[in-house]
């Protein structure tokens, strides 16, 4: 389908790009383009006016086209980037020409395609803490193929551990299994405390499927996010082991 008619305005600065989001009505950000240009297309978004923030220099940015910012945005069930972030507990910041606001990742996600972001705010930055030392993670996804697919199930885990090997903090986060990237909060809690044996490693994937919400037709994948999450359990215990590694 052809893309329909639409005005492109190009800030040069960020105070600029905030006015136009608050003043002209249905105006919308585009970066990459990666998402909204395909449902442009698609027809099933038709804005009027498009804000290109792809130039702006007060966002600091390492990308080649697709943005991390345009991933969290759109909100969609199966983004790569949520459930990696979720595990490093990010948190974006967002502004506006009312000023800046920071919201955990977690409380930034509301649903498929649906966030907390107000219609005139821009998302600026994401940021987490550095994670201890020992700190070790594991991100899978599963796709149909090996590159450039949709995720059919992402799962993602953070574990950190003090030196008799209990566990110290967990963190679990799946996507593409529920409307939006979520984490597995009975999973983590039911690790921390424990040492990271085969059976608490168990105990917390089948866990980490319950926190899944596939839908009909898609139940295959609560197999599949508690075999990727017993694996990436012990991938992450396995690293913790040897002093603390991104597994
Ligand atoms: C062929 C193809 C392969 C893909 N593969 C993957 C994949 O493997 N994994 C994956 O997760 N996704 C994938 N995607 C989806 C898409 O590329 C990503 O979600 C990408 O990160 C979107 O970023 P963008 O900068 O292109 O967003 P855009 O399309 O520019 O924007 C997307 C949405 O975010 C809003 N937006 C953008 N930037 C901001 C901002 N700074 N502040 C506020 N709102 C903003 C826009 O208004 C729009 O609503 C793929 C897409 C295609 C077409």
């Amino acid at each position: 389908m052809s893309l329909p008619q639409f005005e492109v305005l190009q800030p040069a600065t960020l105070g600029e790009a905030l006015k136009i989001l608050s003043e002209v009505k249905g105006a919308e950000p585009i970066a990459g383009g990666t998402n909204l240009i395909v449902d442009m297309r698609a027809g099933t978004h038709r804005p009027r006016v498009v804000v290109d923030v792809a130039a702006l220099h007060d966002l600091p940015l390492i990308r080649n086209r697709a943005t991390v910012g345009g991933n969290l945005v759109t909100a969609a069930p199966c983004s790569d980037t949520a459930p990696a972030l979720l595990t490093l507990d990010a948190e974006v910041k967002l502004a506006s020409v009312r000023g800046t606001r920071r919201v955990p990742l977690e409380k930034f996600l509301v649903n498929a395609f649906s966030t907390v972001r107000r219609l005139d705010e821009l998302l600026i930055s994401v940021r987490f803490p550095i994670p201890s030392a020992t700190a070790t993670g594991a991100f899978r996804k599963m796709g149909l193929r090996k590159i450039s697919c949709m995720a059919k199930v992402d799962v993602a885990v953070m574990l950190d551990a003090d030196a008799t090997g209990r566990c110290t903090s967990a963190r679990i986060a799946l996507a593409a299994a529920s409307p939006v990237a979520v984490r597995a909060r009975a999973a983590e809690a039911t690790l921390v405390g424990k040492v990271l044996t085969p059976e608490a490693i168990a105990t917390a994937a089948s866990l980490t499927a319950k926190a899944a919400v596939p839908r009909a037709g898609s139940e295959y994948k609560l197999s599949v996010v508690q075999g990727l999450a017993r694996r990436l359990l012990a991938e992450a215990a396995l690293g913790l082991e040897r002093g603390g590694a991104n597994a």
